[in-house]
């Protein structure tokens, strides 16, 4: 029994999928303690959009360090955080036409998303909020009760109160349009929904398995949200920061939220950071009302603002664009070949694979592990492999990566891995 399972809660989760012990890590590759290279496919669900310790990035966190930059100022002014909201808006929002306020809460998602609903809430005077299927929010109450997942929410204890959920795009099939329902229900007032407050929406659901909204789809939930006055919050903390092609996810629909949560790959270095954007009409909280000791941590302040410089030209973007294409093609093939009724779905560098066999993407992430390629599982019953590089990832390291995706989905289908691990249960059993 080593020391995580000796010593840490049963509630650790990713590292029994991964049981490796890290210790470096650069770009796209981790090390673990015995040395081994592993390809890094998940790149922490979305929070290492540069890939691992970027360099650019690395010398003005350690030039910050070296000067003694202040560290912490709970929300007191400092200069790392004025440099961000300035190169932020210098950067991100102008070009785009974008004109928001910034609050930082605590620095995970889920804090992000609890101001976003506290804020919506407190702007209509309404208490319901409505989140989508197979959503994924984050974990403390008010962000759970808008989250699908039925094991999540058992988890809470208590009622999760004040949320309804509707279909997401797709939900009911392709031809189902699901924002009519939830439109009937808002004009009907025998529905039994009561008008939200807001509206939160991820554009492609990560966690939930590689759900993707259509443009389409997008275009007409704003229309909706607005002409109802409620307010639209899209929660860009995993497919923003470029994860999608452009900064936000929600450009390609040339759609504008009322609020934006970030976080995951805002620091760009796998700091700890969340930002809520709030269109300025909607910023009615009073100084304090909400708080938390670490909002806004000057480091990560210094790692986002030097992260912006990806985002100072088109480079990126049209790599995403073009990798997420090799990913696509790649996957596509991959399916028609040997499993065929799969589906794949996604967009700019994220991308996910359902089999019809529902276990089969759960064995396949086992056995690209023991091909060192580290790739993760989505959807409800982790029956989407999800396939989630760095953004700045090199082609061919890319393509080594799906090739590893290929030979493992043929070793499983052929029985191969399983009966290796059999064997080697029966060895160890042997020796015992
Ligand atoms: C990860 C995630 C969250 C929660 O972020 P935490 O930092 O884990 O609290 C919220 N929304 C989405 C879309 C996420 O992917």
């Amino acid at each position: 029994m080593n020391t995580f399972e000796q010593f840490e809660s049963e509630v650790r989760g990713y590292c029994r999928s991964f049981p490796a012990v890290f210790s470096s890590a650069k770009g796209a590759w981790m090390t673990d303690e015995a040395g081994e290279r592993y390809l890094d496919f998940f790149a922490g669900a979305g929070v290492l959009n540069y890939g691992h310790n970027p360099e650019k990035i690395k010398q003005a966190l350690l030039g910050y360090l070296m000067r003694d930059g202040i560290t912490h100022t709970l929300d007191m002014y400092s200069q790392a955080k004025q440099r961000f909201i300035e190169r932020f808006n210098e950067v991100i929002l102008q070009p785009r036409g974008l004109n928001y306020k910034f609050q930082f809460p605590g620095p995970t998602g889920t804090n992000a998303v609890e101001a976003a609903l506290k804020l919506a809430r407190k702007v209509t005077g309404r208490e319901q909020v409505v989140g989508f299927t197979n959503a994924f929010h984050g974990m403390t109450l008010g962000a759970l009760a808008v989250t699908g997942n039925s094991f999540k929410r058992a988890g809470a204890g208590v009622p999760l109160s004040h949320a309804a959920s509707v279909p997401f795009d797709g939900y009911m099939g392709e031809d189902v349009d699901t924002l009519s329902y939830f439109e009937a229900m808002l004009h009907d007032s025998g529905s039994g929904m009561d008008k939200p407050a807001a509206v939160i929406v991820e554009t492609v659901q990560a966690e939930g398995g590689v759900n993707v909204a259509s443009v389409d789809w997008l275009r007409r939930l704003r229309q909706i949200t607005a002409d109802h006055g409620i307010v639209l919050i899209v929660d860009d903390i995993q497919v923003g920061c470029g994860r999608t092609g452009s900064f936000f996810s929600f450009e390609e629909a040339g759609i504008v939220p009322d609020i934006v949560t970030l976080s995951k790959a805002l620091s760009g270095y796998g700091l700890p950071l969340a930002l809520v954007l709030i269109k300025p009409e909607l910023d009615l909280w009073a100084p304090g009302e909400h708080n938390g000791t670490f909002r806004g941590h000057c480091p990560a302040f210094v790692t986002a603002t030097a992260a912006l410089t990806f985002w100072e030209d088109e480079r990126l973007q049209q790599a995403v664009a073009r990798r997420g294409r090799m990913v696509q093609v790649h996957l596509e093939k991959m399916a028609a070949k040997h499993a065929p009724g799969a589906q794949v779905r996604g967009r700019g560098l994220i991308w996910g694979i359902e089999f019809s066999d529902a276990t089969l993407a759960s064995r396949v992430s086992k056995a690209c592990f023991a091909r060192k390629l580290v790739v993760e599982t989505a959807g409800i019953d982790d029956q989407v492999l999800k396939v989630l590089p760095s953004l700045t990832i090199n082609d061919a390291e890319l393509q080594y990566g799906l090739d590893v995706i290929d030979a493992s989905l043929s070793a499983v289908l052929s029985g191969a891995d399983e009966q290796l691990a059999q064997e080697e249960a029966l060895a160890l059993a042997e020796t015992a």
